[in-house]
């Protein structure tokens, strides 16, 4: 394959990853609390468009339908027998999607509860569960392992610990979704974004940052994105905002930042140093287009 490696890449140019997928499986008859993952099997001319969507948009790292693909996650729908069929499905749904030129980042969500001591769930056997993740997202054709939306540091080391398991070289990414209080950004946990970073990192990340958020609006990622970027020394960062700060409208969360606001957003991020730029909640890949035409424009 001539396709060089994410991080050889990255090291020459800031790249853009993809936006949301739960809003637009929604959008494509998915009931709300249904369990998408299964899309990846039962329709996966959807899922395959969504993520050609976003490819057309210019986003070259394409995430893999399994936010909740861990066997923890699967078991609330009855499906943690379905393991490695739906995760490498996934795999191959986003592969065929990505191209020869685009990155696939096998995505893996929290596992739906707290680990030891607040819960009952030991260390152990999480990171087998992930391991059984991991292993058919990178059997399905993914070149990176993204563990996403963590707000405890034990669990996002532990999903590191697992990715690396199954392959010491596959380039793991960790995310943590914040919140403001005060001044502060901290995790539901109460992690603070230095100390989620540096803990990421001492466990082997390749590249660390954000995704989604609670209520942060886009100025409010770009002041994260700076304690991220300085937290991080020279390890990449990546920055995943939500399409603005929520409001809620009819019982209905919505986010209403328009293409100049996400293109502005995207500059802002670039200039404070952060390597890829992507979407989360409430973005699409017309959002998307605007912010990957602003990193192709930034000169860095
Ligand atoms: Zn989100």
């Amino acid at each position: 394959m001539s396709r060089k490696t994410l991080l050889e890449e990255l090291s020459r140019r800031p790249l853009v990853c993809d936006g949301a997928m739960g809003t637009q499986l929604m959008a494509r008859g998915l009931a709300s609390g249904a369990c998408g993952i299964l899309w990846n099997v039962d329709r996966p001319a959807d899922v395959g468009g969504i993520h050609l969507a976003y490819r057309n948009a210019g986003c070259e790292l394409i995430t893999t339908n399994s936010f909740g693909g861990s066997r923890f996650a699967l078991q609330l729908h009855g499906l943690a027998g379905r393991v490695a069929e739906l995760n490498r499905a996934a795999a191959q749904v986003a592969r065929a999607a990505a191209g020869e030129t685009g990155w696939v980042l096998g995505d893996v969500g929290p596992f739906g509860d707290f680990l030891e001591p607040v819960g009952d769930v030991t260390a152990d056997d999480l990171r087998a569960a992930f391991q059984a993740q991991i292993a058919a997202l990178l059997e399905g054709g993914a070149d990176a392992i993204l563990v996403e939306t963590m707000s405890d540091p034990a669990e996002a080391v532990v999903g590191v610990e697992a990715a690396k398991a199954c392959n010491k070289t596959v380039p793991v990414i960790v995310t943590y979704s914040f919140q403001k209080t005060g001044s502060e950004f901290r995790t539901m946990m109460g992690t603070s974004a230095a100390e989620a970073m540096q803990r990421a990192i001492a466990a082997g990340a390749d590249i660390v940052g954000t995704n989604c958020g609670t209520a942060l609006s886009l100025d409010d990622y770009v002041e994260l994105a700076g304690q991220l970027v300085s937290a991080a020394g020279k390890t990449p960062v990546i920055v995943q905002p939500n399409a603005g700060s929520p409001h809620t409208e009819n019982g209905k969360t919505i986010y209403k930042a328009t293409p100049e606001e996400m293109t502005a957003c995207a500059q802002r991020l670039l200039a404070a140093g952060v390597r890829i730029i992507g979407g989360c909640c409430g973005t699409t890949p017309a959002l998307l287009a605007a912010m990957s035409r602003a990193v192709r424009a930034a000169k860095l």
